[in-house]
């Protein structure tokens, strides 16, 4: 991939281009439990995108996009928004670094990648972290890899109106083979977990349903959330956020509590609690109980958050139903999108039959598969 995208710049603009890569992620566990200042549990993968890029004496910087086939030539000191969305990635991150002091001179880049886009993967923060880290690189403009996180984010916010939290760039930037990144929402902190699953793969099965509900239906969980936060936070001082707060406490302050906001609260404070119990499992090694988490974590999803749908239910149940399936839940903010499961490797083709012959059945469709590792973050090749 890299090579190809070499080559196309020495086609376009000759010689001496430096290499970078920053990939996509996924979130083993730990779903709609960012908003609630807890954890989450992303891992960079081995697909990414792939930039040649080269400082330039013009004013105007150059750009080719390999996989969308499209060329912009822009002046950086200029503050219009392009009209192409792939350019308003990058154009975001120069305009943020900018803001924060940067000083970057005009390049000629040439990008591409297999993250595959849409799919749950964030191709977008790969994007906004490779040219947030070469452009750091190449003009030297000092930014550590947690500001190039938040410079990814604030691209999002302010260029494409998603407001997403930090977990996509902070795993594409500080991925590491071999490991998964235990974010602390709430802190930013962060630390290493083991994740080398020997003798299993990891296999994302796309249910090809696009998430028309997720955008509205999001904004109606956060605000049960924090109706939970509130009553609760009516009694206990120093009650912020779900974080605050134990199943315990939950529970003395249930029957003030909607039946519905108090099962959205329990599933964040269990889906907490199932993350860090699956970190332990992971340091011992023991990738059957960090599977279970897994599957409790989809169930909790789909039962007691209720954003999963049809399509997703389908694959996880047939999922459970297979030996050697390790773990699987639906990944993402749900009603669609895909279903990560860790199998073992003589799992691995039962599994994909087994699903793509039910949900035929069911619904007419043959659901894509992506198969990933865990690999290494953005780096200069
Ligand atoms: P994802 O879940 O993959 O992040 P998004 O809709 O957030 O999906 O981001 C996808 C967008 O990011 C694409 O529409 C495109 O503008 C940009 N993008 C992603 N990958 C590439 C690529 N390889 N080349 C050009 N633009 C890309
Ligand atoms: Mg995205």
């Amino acid at each position: 991939m890299i090579n190809q995208i070499q080559e196309i710049f020495t086609q376009h603009f000759g010689n001496h281009a430096s290499l970078y890569a920053s990939p996509g992620r996924v979130n083993l566990i730990g779903e709609h439990t960012d908003y609630n200042l807890g954890f989450v549990l992303p891992g960079a993968i081995d697909k990414a995108i792939y930039l040649a890029i080269r400082p330039s004496e013009s004013k105007l910087s150059r750009l080719y996009s390999v996989d969308y086939g499209e060329s912009l030539t822009w002046d950086l000191s200029t503050g219009t928004l392009p009209e192409k969305m792939w350019a308003r990635y990058i154009y975001g991150v120069v305009q943020e670094m900018q803001k924060r002091g940067a000083r970057l001179q005009s390049f000629d880049a040439v990008f591409g990648g297999d993250v595959p886009l849409g799919a749950g993967l964030s191709s977008s923060a790969a994007l906004e972290s490779v040219f947030g880290f070469a452009l750091n690189d190449l003009f030297k403009a000092g930014f550590s890899r947690e500001e190039l996180a938040k410079i990814g984010q604030m691209t999002e916010h302010n260029y494409i109106g998603v407001r997403c939290g930090i977990m996509d760039q902070f795993a594409s930037l500080f991925g590491e083979k071999g490991k998964v990144i235990r974010l602390d929402c709430r802190s930013l902190d962060y630390e290493m977990e083991p994740f080398e699953a020997p003798g299993c793969r990891i296999v994302l099965i796309d249910s090809m349903v696009k998430h028309s509900l997720a955008s509205s239906e999001y904004n109606v969980r956060r605000m049960q959330c924090e109706t939970g936060v509130a009553t609760v936070a009516r009694h206990v001082s120093g009650v912020e956020s779900l974080r605050d707060i134990t199943a315990d406490m939950l529970e003395t302050y249930r029957a003030e509590m909607d039946a519905t906001v108090y099962r959205r609260c329990r599933y964040v404070i269990d889906e907490n609690q199932r993350l860090l119990d699956g970190c332990d499992a992971l340091k011992a090694g023991d990738y059957e109980t960090f599977g279970q988490k897994m599957f409790g974590s989809h169930e909790g999803l789909s039962k007691a958050y209720e954003v999963s749908c049809p399509e997703l239910d389908l694959i996880v149940e047939t999922a459970r139903r297979i030996p050697g399936v390790v773990g699987a839940r639906m990944m993402g903010g749900g009603f669609g999108g895909c279903v990560i499961s860790l199998v073992r490797k003589e799992a691995y083709e039962p599994l994909l039959t087994e699903v793509q012959e039910r949900f035929r059945s069911k619904f007419g469709e043959t659901p894509r598969t992506i198969d990933v590792t865990i690999g290494d973050g953005a780096r200069r090749l």
